[in-house]
């Protein structure tokens, strides 16, 4: 039975974190105030406010049961990392107090050497910093007081996912203001970005996930013959969900509330035994930081339920893979939406000028926004028919395409229903939100107040694709800027409607609102000169072209350094995921598959054998058929499996890390379908019973 807590929820909710409720209660109204103007205006903190916060925390830390606290920080792994150190500080006598010190909170110097730091690492000190992020609250979580942090070498390179993240925002800050402010909104003093991140993940019964090799090293299935149900029948998605899931996702939503998670929605998904987790959107970092933690106690409770929670974005062929909707908008200090078309004239005119840096962003920088999802896993999803395809192009709706249409054009607007509107800059007519369709199929979609870039995998941390999305507005809204900053204001209505005119024309090649899964689309796009960025090796040379390094530099989101470390963290990463996949193939083929089949060859010769001993006139020819079939498929599979091991031992030799990751792509993924191909068609074959793992079958409908 569930335990009754719908009474206690608005208690639960952040009863783990130190929250501004807490500040408020615990902390000093001087500490209060100086501490909140560093979280609202990223001004530079005392120590001596450090230290009474510090003091604060601990209190509040040890009262909740804490013994440690840990700098929490995003290392390049895609993971979070910690590193424990207890409150305690002997003091003579056998004696200790329990000791924090805001030296302790603002700063952590964790080893930096054994984490991936591409180049960074050869050319400057092992030492790392951890620095304090006060705008992503601290929570306590297994007797710990987890602090957020970001994290940076000696010479103050970014060795984390946060530190750029943070970087982005602040870029994207700065010139959304210059151009609010141009625009005559001048009493707005700070744009943040929002983000709500849509989790899909499947669930399987532990016990099976434990026996399959391939789940526990890789994350996916790298065998296996379809089951005899897919997705065709389209009953599961939203469907009704069963009680060990329900249970499930229970003590998760719990859990999470208690972090200060907002988690609100859950549902079951596509694919059999897949599922959906989604938040109410946040400030951009504090987003980010909540899906870490979300990932992570999608696990752990799964763990506790005797499930195992996958994140990969392709842990099963055949039926649909797992992404991660990044829903993402822009918002100021008195919680306009820059996205939200409005009501009013005047809000329409700064929406379109938003809407148009937005649209221009992602034409410009179609090339970065593909690489910010790239991932080993994530190409198996993208261009297939189910996730967006590698192109990316926008989605905006019948609607916003003939206002756009109209003012490139330079004619009226015909709202629907043909009331006559007119397109002077003021008089921009009001488009509400449900007049945006639907578009599943595209990578960028406008959906009503907010974009959802749907590229993302589910397994990756949505800070790369915000880093890329703010930095490229922040790029568009300068341009924007430097073209209407001298204008003269009487004049500015007409220019706006020229910059608008002539950045539509420039622009418009990447909208599309289509069908993305179409043969046609992939035509159009390379017509209209789109990138069409099939996979990881594809992509990754854009991360160092010449435009993308000036955009980086020019706000001030990686040194050159940085980027050239992170696109060598990227492509080796990419190289050994598929590496050790490569190698769990190779054995789960030789010590698990190949003996059940032999096993199962050598049953049905003896069976036909005694046959025949028995009445030599009795037909075996069933037997034969098996005998044969399976006898041509391992001798296809032990060609295949000849082949993938000779090219890894290839590999492995290899040294330049683009090359490398090219002949991962060419060869051992291909070697890989070879084999799973003919292992497949025998599996297909093999009574379950044979095989020491678990069948799609088992995996997919053991719920
Ligand atoms: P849909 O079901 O159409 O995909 P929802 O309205 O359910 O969209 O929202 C999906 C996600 O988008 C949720 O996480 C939600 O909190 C988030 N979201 C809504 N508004 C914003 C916004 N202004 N900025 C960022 N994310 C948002
Ligand atoms: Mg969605």
């Amino acid at each position: 039975m569930m335990k009754e807590v719908s009474k206690t929820i608005p208690e639960l909710y952040g009863s783990l974190v130190f929250n501004d409720k807490v500040m408020r209660e615990r902390l000093p109204k001087d500490t209060y105030k100086a501490l909140h103007k560093t979280i609202q205006n990223g001004t530079h903190l005392e120590l001596d406010v450090a230290n009474t916060v510090a003091a604060a925390m601990k209190e509040w830390a040890i009262e909740h049961g804490a013994t440690h606290f840990t700098h929490w920080f995003q290392p390049m792994t895609g993971f979070t990392a910690e590193k424990h150190d207890s409150f305690i500080s002997p003091v003579g006598g056998g004696q200790v107090i329990m000791e924090f010190s805001g030296k302790e909170l603002i700063k952590g110097e964790p080893d930096a050497s054994s984490f991936p730091s591409g180049g960074l690492r050869a050319t400057f000190e092992a030492r790392g910093y951890t620095a304090w992020d006060p705008t992503s609250p601290a929570f306590i979580k297994d007797g710990s007081l987890y602090i957020p942090t970001a994290f940076c070498s000696y010479n103050g390179e970014a060795l984390d996912k946060k530190t750029p993240l943070l970087r982005s925002m602040e870029a994207l800050n700065k010139e959304a203001l210059k151009v609010l402010h141009l625009l005559g909104n001048t009493k707005v003093k700070k744009v943040d970005t929002t983000i709500g991140s849509e989790q899909e993940y499947f669930l399987v019964d532990k016990d099976l996930y434990k026996k399959r090799k391939d789940l526990l090293f890789c994350g996916r299935t790298l065998i296996g013959a379809p089951a005899p149900k897919g997705q065709e029948m389209e009953d599961h998605y939203f469907g009704v969900l069963k009680p060990k899931v329900a249970a499930y996702m229970h003590d998760l939503d719990e859990e999470l509330w208690k972090l200060g998670v907002p988690v609100k929605t859950k549902h079951n998904e596509v694919a059999p035994a897949q599922h959906e987790l989604a938040p109410v959107f946040d400030t951009a970092n504090v987003a980010v930081d909540h899906n870490q933690l979300t990932m992570e106690m999608m696990k752990k409770i799964a763990d506790s339920h005797h499930l195992a929670c996958l994140l990969h974005e392709k842990p099963f062929e055949g039926v649909n893979g797992s992404g991660k909707h990044n829903n993402w908008s822009l918002v100021t200090d008195s919680g306009e939406n820059l996205l939200d078309p409005g009501k009013t004239p005047a809000e329409n005119t700064q929406f379109l000028v938003f809407l148009m840096a937005v649209i221009a962003a992602v034409d410009d920088y179609a090339d970065l926004m593909r690489v910010s999802v790239a991932s080993a896993g994530n190409d198996h999803r993208l261009g297939a028919n189910e996730a967006p395809p590698a192109i990316v192009s926008i989605f905006l709706g019948d609607e916003l395409t003939s206002v756009l249409k109209s003012i490139e054009e330079g004619t009226d607007f015909l709202k629907q229903k043909q009331i006559l509107m007119e397109i002077g800059a003021k008089v921009l007519p009001h488009f509400a939100k449900d007049t945006t369709d639907r578009n599943r199929t595209s990578p960028f979609a406008f959906t009503g107040n907010k974009f959802e870039f749907r590229m993302p995998g589910s397994a990756l941390s949505v800070a790369e694709p915000n880093v890329i999305l703010n930095t490229a507005v922040a790029e568009s809204l300068s341009r924007i800027y430097e073209v209407l900053k001298d204008v003269p204001e009487e004049q500015m209505e007409e220019q706006i409607q020229e910059l608008l005119k002539s950045m539509i024309t420039q622009h418009k090649r990447i909208l599309f609102n289509g069908n993305g899964y179409t043969d046609e689309w992939v035509e159009e796009a390379k017509k209209r000169g789109l990138f069409n960025l099939k996979s990881l090796p594809d992509a990754l040379p854009q991360f160092i072209a010449e435009k993308n390094i000036d955009l980086f530099i020019k706000h001030r989101i990686f040194t050159k350094e940085e980027i050239y470390s992170r696109y060598e963290i990227i492509l080796e990463n990419y190289s050994k995921t598929i590496h050790i996949e490569s190698l769990t193939m190779q054995d789960m083929v030789k010590k698990d598959f190949t003996p059940a089949l032999f096993a199962y060859v050598s049953d049905v010769t003896k069976e036909a054998l005694d046959k025949r001993k028995l009445l030599p006139s009795l037909s075996a020819s069933y037997e034969e058929k098996i005998v044969q079939t399976l006898t041509e498929s391992s001798e296809q599979i032990v060609l295949a499996l000849a082949a993938l091991t000779e090219d890894t031992k290839k590999a492995e030799q290899m040294e330049e890390p683009l090359e490398t990751a090219r002949y991962y792509h060419d060869s051992i993924l291909k070697d890989m379908d070879t084999l799973r191909a003919s292992v497949d068609q025998a599996e297909a074959i093999i009574p379950g019973s044979y095989l020491p793992y678990p069948t799609y079958d088992e995996l997919l409908f053991s719920l």
